[in-house]
């Protein structure tokens, strides 16, 4: 025991939250308790992963204990659990900072989702899984040995402190690392070898090293009564009477004897050696669990070799969820376990696999990688090149055969549809395949989404563009004045309200030919007119010229020109960007990303054009006033009111809402022919409003 060498311990403080967690694991009531040791089995076959890894560049890392393998001790008399596996071991230093006084990222949001009334056993995903000792435990000691330290001792009740200690005395592991877990009198079940085989059959089948358990194994002993008077030479065993007839035959009497063997409790052989079709899913879906350590069984799997010049084969599988960290940049997600000819290598391997697919899951054992494979070598491995290709391919197709299960494929659209955006994003080569895959709401979709493939069959007569209009909600966008003439000829618009839509569309460009347009954007041609009602367009056009001009120097550079519009019909005017510059949407965004460059934005946002109504009341009267006097204060004042009331149904938002709502209030005050005494004197670029008829009539129109 620990207590011996209590001479030189070292007491530590646990860190703040993980002590918070301790408190939580050990106050609150689970049902779940069982999965402290598919933890603790999980941490010692990843422990053994790295010093397997280290021997293939170095044997002699494997000197100290050539074997590799897990095993599992109840000892009913002490009432202890011990895990023990030849693993890497922990230094001093790992022990002090791994166990206690440095806090994952995820211990916070583990506790957030405890809260929330997640299942305990969701612990490993976030990285705290050691801490479910004390579920079942109410005192653990880790004793360790790594190679480049001497052994430790962990010891702790929890309670705020552990201590760390030299282990001189204790037995000694030669390497790796051995958790003792002191059972809560009402956790004694888990020194039962029945409920220890099925736990391990349930959670750590496919753990790919031998999980041995020290098992008490009863014999069946005769001896005849003349050899042995007195039966009591049996230890813990019963003497039972024999059968009547072989009583008869010879007197001897048979005697219970207890002996101790290790036995092997998991099968090792890789499931994805199997063939997929004598495999069932319950099995994929342990192997899952086992994998990543989520309490859900996985929403997809795709299973498959590759032969030929190149041989490997893999499992790929999608969770039902987005992890919580899914877009953590300080953490690559890459969760795919490289094996070469079964021998596992790292399960970070960045060439594997693009970082948008960081989310699939799984495992890719090679037979044609070279089994000391360095980091740097496989930055330019040409075999590796081909394996990713492979996997990308894959990935898409298992997208696919999802899509074909409706509810299936909203679960897994809600979860990774950034990704795949993202995909189409980053990669050119699979953007067609991926565009596929993507899901819209549109002006005729109601409540359903719809992929592009299904908005071109619905494409009208003589439609030849596909249409979208980005922005913050489907509210937002769903009234927009910019769809107004699209509806009114029947063309469907995409909702594109994702903030990452405008990354992905921009790359995007077309679909099946056809072209993505944005609705707020400049160059929205709706050429299907008779020539007849080109002329009359044309004829309006040129009775706008003068108008456009004068809104133009009234507005100044807040526009870059104004225009007569083609594509509203409802609403006075509308501002529309440039083709290749931001929409409103990004600019929102762009805003809203604090580290932007700003170089880029002064070029790429601004350049709106204004776009106005030629059949508008609001715009017919503008321009009567306009024509009639030049410099009328009225038509400055309504101009600039239009101009902000744009900025707002565009998707813009307001420099400086003060003045635009001080602008409303004058005009309300002059609606309800209030006095206004204040008004004097103000900005220039809100002249007073004077209180004679035509102001009044104004008025009017603009309710
Ligand atoms: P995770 O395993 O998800 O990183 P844990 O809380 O389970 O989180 O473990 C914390 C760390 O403690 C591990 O990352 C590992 O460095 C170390 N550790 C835990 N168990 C072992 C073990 N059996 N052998 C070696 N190191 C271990």
């Amino acid at each position: 025991m620990a207590d011996v060498q209590m001479a030189d311990a070292e007491t530590f403080a646990f860190q703040a939250e993980i002590n918070q967690l301790l408190s939580l694991i050990i106050n609150t009531f689970y049902s779940n308790k069982e999965i402290f040791l598919r933890e603790l089995i999980s941490n010692s076959s990843d422990a053994l992963d790295k010093i397997r890894f280290e021997s293939l560049t170095d044997k002699s890392k494997l000197d100290a204990q050539p074997e590799l393998f897990i095993r599992i001790v109840p000892d009913k008399v002490n009432k202890t659990l011990s895990i023990i596996d030849s693993g890497i071991g922990m230094t001093k230093a790992d022990l002090v900072n791994n166990l206690g006084t440095i806090a994952r990222s995820g211990t916070k949001e583990f506790m957030e989702a405890l809260q929330a009334g997640a299942d305990v056993s969701m612990i490993g995903q976030f990285g705290v899984g050691f801490y479910s000792a004390y579920l079942v435990a109410e005192k653990v000691i880790v004793t360790t040995k790594h190679n480049d330290d001497e052994q430790y001792i962990w010891e702790s009740q929890a309670g705020g402190s552990f201590t760390v200690t030299r282990d001189v005395n204790g037995e000694q592991l030669g390497r790796g690392t051995k958790i003792t877990l002191f059972l809560k009198e009402d956790q004694l079940e888990y020194l039962e070898e029945r409920r220890i085989k099925d736990l391990v059959k349930k959670h750590s089948e496919f753990i790919s090293y031998p999980i041995y358990l020290w098992t008490e194994k009863t014999t069946e002993k005769e001896i005849s009564d003349d050899e042995d008077d007195e039966p009591k030479k049996e230890e813990e065993g019963d003497v039972e009477e024999v059968d009547e007839d072989k009583e008869k035959k010879s007197k001897k009497k048979k005697v219970k004897e207890v002996s101790h063997e290790w036995q092997l409790i998991n099968k090792q052989k890789p499931i994805w050696l199997r063939k997929p079709e004598e495999i069932t899913k319950d099995e994929y879906a342990s192997f899952y669990k086992s994998l990543t350590n989520d309490w859900e069984e996985h929403l997809a799997v795709k299973h498959f070799s590759v032969e030929g010049q190149l041989e490997f084969k893999a499992i790929l599988f999608v969770p039902k969820r987005a992890p919580f960290d899914l877009f953590d940049t300080r953490k690559k997600m890459n969760n795919i376990k490289l094996y070469v000819r079964r021998v596992f290598i790292m399960d970070n391997c960045e060439e594997l696999i693009p970082e948008y697919l960081g989310f699939v899951k799984g495992v890719v054992d090679s037979d044609d990688l070279p089994l000391n494979i360095s980091r740097e070598m496989l930055q330019q491995n040409k075999i590796l090149k081909v394996i990713r290709k492979n996997l990308v391919k894959k990935c898409i197709e298992m997208f696919n055969e999802i899509a074909e299960n409706k509810d299936d494929y909203q679960k897994f659209y809600e979860a990774f549809s950034k990704n795949l955006k993202l995909g189409i994003h980053e990669d050119s080569q699979n953007r067609a395949k991926l565009a596929d895959l993507l899901r819209f709401h549109s002006t005729k979709s109601g409540e359903e989404l719809t992929s592009l493939k299904d908005y071109v069959t619905r494409m009208k007569e003589g439609q030849k563009d596909i249409y979208y209009i980005t922005g913050e909600s489907k509210k937002a966008v769903e009234n927009s004045p910019f769809l107004e003439r699209l509806k009114k000829k029947g063309y469907e618009v995409l909702f594109m309200v994702d903030a990452i839509d405008e990354y992905a569309v921009g790359q995007l460009k077309e679909y099946d030919g056809k072209k993505l347009v944005s609705a707020t954007k400049e160059g929205l041609k709706l050429d299907d007119e008779t020539e007849e009602e080109k002329k009359k367009k044309e004829e309006k056009k040129k009775s706008f010229e003068s108008l456009c001009k004068t809104i133009k120097d009234i507005l100044g550079d807040r526009v870059e020109k104004v225009v007569v519009s083609d594509r509203i019909v409802d609403s006075p005017c509308c501002l529309v960007t440039g083709e290749y510059g931001w929409t409103a949407n990004m600019e929102r965004i762009m805003k809203a990303q604090a580290l932007r460059d700003n170089s880029m934005s002064s070029y790429m946002s601004s350049k709106k054009t204004m776009e106005i109504n030629p059949d508008n009341g609001i715009m017919e009267e503008l321009r009567k006033r306009a024509e009639a006097d030049k410099n009328d204060k009225s038509v400055k004042d309504l101009v600039l009111l239009l101009f902000e009331t744009a900025l707002l149904t565009s998707g813009f938002s307001l420099d400086d809402p003060n003045t635009f709502a001080a602008r409303i209030h004058r005009m309300l005050k002059l609606g309800l022919s209030l006095d206004d005494e204040e008004t004097a004197g103000e900005d220039a670029d809100m002249p007073a409003l004077e209180e004679d008829g035509a102001e009044e009539s104004k008025m009017e129109e603009v309710d």
